[in-house]
């Protein structure tokens, strides 16, 4: 096939591209506040109260009146004993209440003295209904072991943003507001199909009797996986079928139900295979060639749905990501994760670098800008896997993160390098 060379891309302006395809989806839900983890906010989250409703101790002890312990070792009466969840009364004056961690600061009080720092004088006696006395060993100040009302969360606050992805804290501090229901964007769809004669199903066929130049589809499993934990819901349609036709009926039917159609492999120039020719003759499609390493060739596209009404929109999305397991793999983390994410209304889609030393030397500089596989040491510096190789993936497991590495750039050890963690990019 004659096919044109695709024009070269950095990988900033490939996703820019990307992110300005990326419009929200249509529909939100309302969700069970424990089933948010991963899911991204449609609407702002504002506290009707105050966390914590009401100044309350940090400690269990006594709550009293700084002005009423002048000196250490002032001996005074327990007046009252306020146990978490319940309320007290306004504290009487050259007095002290037993209190417990959680429960509301009597009217009156400015401070609680852990009860290590006090010793009982008199014992309480149930009997007669006295509580007893205690004798303080320090001076309080005024304010100390007291949890302000509001100190996490003030009545009004945005606490939660729109477009802000839940995580199991968020979770919980919704939940201390009060929100059993959390309002997100609704899941992608995403349609996942393998290319290639030569992919095997594991389990398909025994490792002995796999026959000369098959190899077994990997790409698939970390793809679906990837997928579910971005929060979509994914129909995995297994590898496009050998014919044209057949593709193209595959695909339009997708497109249907679907969001997002991804693909892995045959997106290298000049290669023939279905799904180029029948993205084209669906809708549209753009090759392109990004400058990283690992990971050149890449597609979007869109194909447009019969009828147009269905699934909320007019065209659903194509992605062909490489067919190498690690350019799949990175593809998959520098663009189609921004690109779920911001499909879903995600603010913040690109992850966190952290600058470390780099304790290797990478003497050859490559024109594109490269994703090294490492390794976090001991030491506070990062190992190298020896082979950067587009097809090993044993490097993304033996490694927890990536180098962004410029382009043109060799490394020396002891070089501060640009690390992303796979926990950031996989989350
Ligand atoms: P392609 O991008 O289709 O030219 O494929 C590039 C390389 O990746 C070839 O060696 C393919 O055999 C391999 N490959 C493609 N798809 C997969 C897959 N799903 N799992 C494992 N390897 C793959
Ligand atoms: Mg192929």
């Amino acid at each position: 096939m004659n096919a044109p060379r695709a024009p070269l891309k950095s990988l900033d302006e490939a996703l820019a591209e990307l992110l300005a395809h990326a419009g929200l989806l249509s529909g939100t839900e309302d969700i069970s506040t424990f089933d948010g983890d991963g899911r991204v906010l449609a609407r702002d989250v504002v506290s009707a109260l105050h966390v914590p409703p009401q100044d309350n101790s940090s400690m269990d002890g006594y709550a009293a009146r700084c002005a009423d312990v002048r000196e250490p070792g002032v001996v005074l009466p327990v007046s009252q004993r306020i146990p978490a969840g319940a309320g007290g009364q306004p504290l009487q004056p050259g007095s002290v209440a037993r209190i417990f961690t959680g429960a509301p600061i009597p009217a009156g009080a400015d401070a609680v003295i852990m009860q290590e720092d006090c010793e009982m004088t008199v014992p309480a006696d149930p009997q007669k209904g006295t509580l007893g006395s205690v004798s303080i060993k320090g001076l309080p100040q005024s304010g100390q072991w007291i949890r302000r009302a509001g100190e996490d969360v003030t009545r009004g606050a945005v606490v939660l943003s729109k477009g802000e992805r839940l995580t199991p804290a968020s979770q919980g501090l919704a939940a201390s507001i009060g929100m059993s229901i959390l309002p997100v964007v609704r899941r992608p769809r995403v349609a996942l199909f393998s290319t290639g004669d030569e992919l095997v199903m594991p389990g398909d066929i025994a490792p002995e009797h796999m026959p000369p130049g098959a190899i077994y589809n990997s790409n698939r499993f970390f793809l679906r996986t990837l997928l579910q934990r971005l929060g979509c819901e994914v129909s995995d349609f297994g590898i496009v079928p050998d014919q044209r036709d057949a593709t193209i009926d595959a695909l339009r039917e997708a497109a249907l139900q679907h969001d997002l159609i991804l693909t892995s492999g045959g997106v290298s120039v000049g290669e023939e295979d279905h799904i180029k020719p029948a993205v084209q003759t669906l809708g549209e499609l753009d090759l392109w060639q990004i400058a990283i390493k690992p990971g050149k060739p890449f597609a979007y596209g869109k194909i447009r749905r019969v009828p147009s009404a269905a699934a909320g929109g007019d065209m659903c999305h194509f992605i062909g990501l490489p067919g190498n397991p690690v350019s799949s793999f990175i593809t998959f983390l520098v663009l189609v994760r921004p690109f779920l994410l911001r499909l879903q209304g995600g603010q913040r889609v690109t992850p966190v670098t952290t600058a470390l030393p780099a304790h290797f030397d990478w003497p050859r500089a490559d024109k594109r800008r490269e994703f090294l596989r490492v390794r976090r040491n001991a030491a506070g510096g990062l190992d190298l896997f020896p082979n950067q190789s587009s097809g090993v993936l044993t490097s993304a497991v033996w490694g927890d993160g990536v180098i962004d590495n410029p382009a043109g750039r060799s490394i020396a050890k002891g070089d501060t390098v640009q690390f992303i963690s796979f926990a950031e990019l996989m989350g």
